[in-house]
C-alpha cells in the first residue's frame, strides 16, 4: 500500500458494488451485508467496532476503505424546527465549497432535503442557487453521506423511531444532470440493507431533463417531481431555460411514460408562485388544460425571495385563487407551507458557497471563467 492510495468511501457503494469490493479483498459476499448492517442499521463508522468481522479483515479495511461524511461548517435551527447545515466539500482547486442540506420536521414525518451538485448550471431565473453558478457534481458517497450525517446529527438511535422518513433531492443542483451518481445513491437509500426508505419516499426533483427522465424510468423506481413553473412554452422558456431544449409537451410525455413504467401513482409538479408572472387565473386554466385527467399533483410553492432577485412572492389571495381554480377543475393542487425561511432554508434559498466554474450557463449562454 503506498501513500497515494485513495481509500474507497464505503458510503458510495451499492450492495452489488460492495460485494464486488469485498470479493476483491478475498472475502465472501455476505461480508458486504454485514458491513451494510454496521453502516446503516447500527450507524457505526469505525471498523474496529465491527466485532463480527475477523480482525484480519478489519485491518485490511482500515488500509483500503473509509466511512467519510461531509464536514459541517454551520448549523442553523429555525423557529419552526427546520434545520439547515452548511457542509464543506473539497475541490480539486483546494478551495472549500459549500453545499446545503435541510431537515424539515412535520408531525409523523421528517423530510431531508439533500443536494446533488455544488451549485447548479440550469440557470432558472427565480432560483438563488442558479446565481451561484456551478462547480461540480457530488459523488455517490457525498450524496449518501449527507443522509448518514443527518441521522447522526438528529440523534437517530439503533432500534428507535426513524427521524428521517423522506428524502427529497430538492437541495442544490439538478440531480438528473448528475445521473451517474444520483442513481446509485437512490439505490442505497432504498435498499433494505441500506437506509431502507420506501420508494415513494425518495423523490428526485428535476427541472426537466427529458432523456434522463426516460432513462430513470427504466433504471430505478423512486418518486419523481418535476419543476414545471409555467403553463406555456413562452413563459417556461424564460423561467426554466432547459425548456428551450425540451418543450412542455415533450416533458409531459416523459412524465406519463414514467408513471406507466413505474406503476407510480402520480408525478408531483412544482410551481413557484411569482407575483404577476405566472400566477394569473388564465395561467391556472392553461394548467388545467395540460394536466386534467392526468396522474398529476400540483405543488404550489410561494416564491422565496433572495437578495438581488427581480421577482416577488404572489399574494396569499392570488395563491388561494389559483389553487381554487385548479381544484375546481379537477387538478389536485396544494400549497407548500414555507418552512425555515428565517434561516434562508426555504426552497430556492440554498446558496451554499460555490466557486463558479461554469463555462456555459443555459439561460444566458454566458461564457465565464472561474471567479473566486
Ligand atoms: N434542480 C431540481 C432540484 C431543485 S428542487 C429542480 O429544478 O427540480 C428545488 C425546488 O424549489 C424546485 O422546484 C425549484 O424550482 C424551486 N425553487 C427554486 N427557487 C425557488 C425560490 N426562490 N422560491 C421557491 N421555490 C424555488
Amino acid at each position: 500500500m503506498n501513500a497515494t492510495t485513495v481509500k474507497t468511501n464505503l458510503l458510495g457503494l451499492t450492495r452489488t458494488e460492495l460485494e464486488a469490493f469485498v470479493a476483491n479483498m478475498g472475502e465472501k459476499p455476505f461480508r458486504a451485508r454485514q458491513l451494510m448492517k454496521w453502516l446503516y442499521k447500527r450507524h457505526v463508522a469505525d471498523f474496529d467496532q465491527m466485532t463480527d468481522l475477523a480482525k484480519s479483515f478489519r485491518a485490511k479495511l482500515v488500509e483500503v476503505a473509509e466511512v467519510a461524511v461531509p464536514e459541517i461548517t454551520l448549523t442553523q435551527v429555525s423557529a419552526d424546527g427546520t434545520r439547515k447545515w452548511l457542509l464543506a466539500m473539497n475541490t480539486s482547486e483546494g478551495i472549500k465549497q459549500g453545499i446545503e442540506m435541510v431537515f424539515i420536521p412535520e408531525p409523523g414525518r421528517g423530510t431531508l432535503c439533500i443536494s446533488s451538485q455544488v451549485g447548479c448550471a440550469m440557470d432558472c431565473t427565480f432560483c438563488s442557487t442558479a446565481q451561484q453558478g456551478f462547480n461540480r457534481n457530488l459523488n455517490a458517497a457525498e450524496i449518501v453521506g449527507q443522509v448518514w450525517l443527518a441521522n447522526k446529527e438528529l440523534g437517530y438511535q439503533h432500534g428507535g423511531d426513524r427521524v428521517v422518513t423522506n428524502i427529497v433531492f430538492m437541495g442544490m443542483g439538478e440531480p438528473l444532470a448528475n445521473y451517474r451518481n444520483v442513481v446509485p445513491a437512490t439505490e442505497i437509500l432504498m435498499d433494505d440493507l441500506g437506509f431502507d426508505i420506501s420508494r415513494r419516499r425518495v423523490t428526485v426533483s428535476t427541472s426537466g431533463l427529458v432523456p434522463q427522465m426516460l432513462k430513470l424510468a427504466e433504471e430505478t423506481n423512486c418518486a419523481l417531481a418535476v419543476s414545471l413553473h409555467a403553463p406555456n412554452d413562452t413563459l417556461r422558456d424564460e423561467l426554466v431555460p432547459i425548456n428551450r431544449k425540451h418543450k412542455i409537451a415533450e416533458l409531459l410525455d416523459a412524465c406519463w411514460v414514467y408513471v406507466n413504467k413505474q406503476n407510480a401513482r402520480s408525478i408531483t409538479f412544482e410551481y413557484v408562485m411569482l407575483d404577476g408572472v405566472n400566477d394569473r387565473p388564465e395561467h391556472a386554466h392553461e394548467l388545467v388544460a395540460l394536466l386534467k385527467g392526468r396522474p398529476a399533483k400540483l405543488n404550489l410553492i410561494p416564491f422565496n425571495p433572495f437578495p438581488g432577485t427581480r421577482y416577488k412572492r404572489s399574494s396569499a389571495a392570488a395563491i388561494e385563487r389559483f389553487r381554487d381554480i385548479l381544484n375546481a377543475n379537477g387538478v389536485i393542487a396544494t400549497t407548500r407551507r414555507t418552512r425555515g425561511d428565517d434561516i434562508d432554508a426555504a426552497c430556492g434559498q440554498l446558496v451554499g458557497r460555490v466557486h463558479d466554474r461554469t463555462t456555459v450557463r443555459l439561460g444566458s449562454k454566458l461564457i465565464s471563467v472561474a471567479v473566486q
